[in-house]
């Protein structure tokens, strides 16, 4: 303290920690979306105004601002828009490294985040190059889907 005002260095801090489990409502887009996944598609709203095709879902156009209603089914097969590999350690999250992308599946106009999973991470300079932004992907479905984002993942074409 100096002349009567607190100062940076006068401080007081506890150290805590926050592990919260909870459920989400995905709301009617949402289930929509996680049903279709369960039956091995991927399906995504299209504006009827200026024709956007959103993933993740949205239930308004985020450039229109209007409800959408229409759903229209998406490529299998698509685009690396953004990428990184992970070598740390998160809560959830499978042990490092692993590697998620960005993909521009064909027939959307915003891309899905995802893991990539048919790629070698014991070089990981040479796995970046192998991810590079516009390499193409494919979509594999799991066998036993839940109706989550896990039911599945991306490969890279032509490894
Ligand atoms: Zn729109």
């Amino acid at each position: 303290m100096k002349n009567g005002v607190l100062m940076k260095s006068d401080a007081v801090s506890l150290r805590g920690g926050w592990n919260v489990e909870y459920n989400y409502a995905v709301g009617q887009v949402g289930q929509r979306f996680f049903q279709a996944l369960k039956q091995g598609m991927i399906i995504a709203p299209k504006c009827p105004a200026c024709g956007l095709v959103m993933l993740p879902p949205r239930a308004f156009c985020e450039r229109c601002f209007v409800p959408v209603k229409e759903w229209v089914k998406v490529a299998s097969a698509g685009t690396i828009q953004a990428f990184t590999i992970v070598p740390v350690k998160f809560e959830s999250l499978p042990d490092p490294p692993y590697a998620i992308a960005f993909v521009l599946l064909d027939g959307a106009d915003t891309a899905l985040v995802n893991f990539v999973k048919n790629i070698d991470l014991s070089d990981l300079k040479k796995a970046a190059e192998k991810m590079a932004i516009g390499t193409r992907v494919k979509v594999v479905f799991k066998k036993r889907r839940k109706g989550s984002i896990n039911d599945f993942h991306y490969e890279l074409l032509d490894i």
